[in-house]
């Protein structure tokens, strides 16, 4: 094959794209000019980075803490049994795997756990933040950072066969802390639940439908509802939340503090003195129901359960962690705090 040829082959990559008369040259032109930042490179993550990279998007940072196991080849779609069998990083194996997809594309793999620090810095090139997280602390960082920098995000969870996504714009829209406790919100940790491949692509192709919107410059046709189903029940809900916009929103209302940017609110680790033991105190307020916890680590079937009414203690391999009902956790057996973080965030979310 001619170099010309192949050429003239690769500017075909995008024409069923461009067709599409929402999108065109025009749009598939900002899509190539556009920065998407995806936090986490599990189910979701892997996901929408594929669709993103092969849609052409100019620039994806993927953004992990964890390395491949066998239990995430069942739907973290970007994966293979070598990483696994290597257990490489995930923002690593993603990058390789999205590379070989679309050549193109500038693709960056970050292996780090995101918290202020690295968000603040990873938003800065970013015109929209993807959701690909389990747990609430992250969003909420997520949340306050779009909108003290004003950077729309679409917010994604999923478990079992239910999913859930909300496009957060910011100046328009409620943000997350308005929404919390006034709906009813889900898809925190898949690590400890069962969940189905379908219920993530459920999630992602509505969360990649509209970040394309977004970033090819067609907001109009944005969702602007709360969409959440369960694809083995067939039950598909889409809610009108505007409602739910506080003016005195700490996040997003007139005087916006950003409380969950503040070091004070931040997750807290401590190595405890002369113990094998970190404390990892979570950055909310929270009031745990310990028989649940109790009941859910049981049925994990991967270690010993104890609980009394003011703790749980959960023994698993060389650890031992305790959970309180304000949600602070004892991880015993280590001193090594992220370590500790990721065994707390496998069992507690
Ligand atoms: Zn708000």
């Amino acid at each position: 094959m001619t170099t010309q040829t192949r050429s003239s082959e690769q500017g075909d990559r995008y024409s069923r794209q461009e067709r599409y008369a929402p999108i065109g040259k025009e749009g598939q032109n900002r899509l190539s000019n556009s920065r998407v930042l995806i936090v986490g490179a599990g189910a979701l993550g892997t996901g929408i980075a594929e669709t993103l990279v092969r849609s052409g998007i100019g620039h994806i940072t993927i953004a992990d803490r964890d390395y491949v196991e066998w239990s995430n080849l069942q739907r973290q779609q970007l994966y293979v049994e070598q990483d696994a069998i290597q257990r490489m990083p995930k923002a690593m194996a993603a990058q390789k795997r999205l590379s070989d997809i679309n050549s193109t594309v500038e693709v960056i793999g970050k292996v780090m756990d995101v918290r202020v620090d690295e968000l603040e810095e990873l938003v800065q090139s970013a015109d929209l933040i993807m959701d690909a997280t389990d747990n609430f602390d992250t969003r909420l960082l997520i949340n306050d950072m779009s909108q003290k920098y004003r950077i729309p995000w679409i917010y994604g969870g999923c478990v079992g066969s239910y999913g859930i996504t909300y496009t957060f714009l910011p100046g328009e829209t409620p943000c997350l802390n308005c929404l919390l406790g006034e709906v009813p919100l889900g898809g925190d940790t898949c690590d400890t639940s069962g969940i189905i491949p379908q219920a993530v692509q459920m999630v992602t192709a509505n969360q990649t439908a509209e970040a394309m919107k977004i970033l090819s410059g067609n907001t109009d046709a944005l969702r602007r509802k709360l969409l959440s189903f369960d694809v083995w029940r067939n039950e598909y809900i889409s809610i009108n939340v505007d409602g739910a916009k506080k003016a005195d929103c700490p996040s997003c209302g007139e005087k916006a503090a950003y409380p969950y940017l503040s070091a004070s609110n931040l997750e807290k680790t401590d190595v405890l003195c002369g113990r094998d033991t970190v404390q990892i105190r979570p950055s909310r307020h929270m009031k745990l129901d310990l028989q649940q916890t109790a009941v859910r680590l049981g049925k994990l079937d991967e270690g010993k359960v104890e609980a009394n009414p003011f703790l749980v203690s959960f023994t698993t391999g060389p650890y031992r962690m305790v959970i309180f009902q304000d949600g602070r956790v004892l991880v015993h057996g280590t001193k090594d705090t992220a370590q500790a973080r990721t065994l707390v965030h496998r069992y507690f979310g």
